[in-house]
């Protein structure tokens, strides 16, 4: 069951607008494919039995979920990061009306 866009933001609100994976902030603003896009990541992969539960479900930049994915292992995506320098840079802060505050 794909989740509907008012449960995807949901789940961004709750947890700050801010990646589960790499904790920086997520662009509110950005649509995939953008890096920085909000995405939905599943902490327990749907391919293990990982359901749509909110629990289950955290905010994660797009760049880094699909890291993840790759590499099943936040950790060494951490370790990948910061080995390769590619540390993404933050996003801009926005207003609550989405305008460009820097
Ligand atoms: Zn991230």
């Amino acid at each position: 069951m794909a989740l509907t866009r008012k449960q995807k933001q949901a789940i961004y609100e709750r947890d700050g607008w801010t990646c589960s994976i790499c904790g920086k902030r997520v662009d509110r603003e950005a649509k995939a494919p953008a890096p920085l896009s909000p995405s939905i990541d599943h902490r327990l992969a749907r391919s293990k039995r990982g359901g749509d539960d909110p629990a289950n479900l955290a905010c994660a930049h797009l760049a880094c979920n699909i890291d993840k994915r790759e590499h099943e292992d936040i950790g060494k995506v951490r370790r990948l990061r910061r080995r390769r320098g590619l540390d993404l840079p933050a996003p801009p802060l926005r207003g609550k009306d989405g305008q460009r505050l820097t």
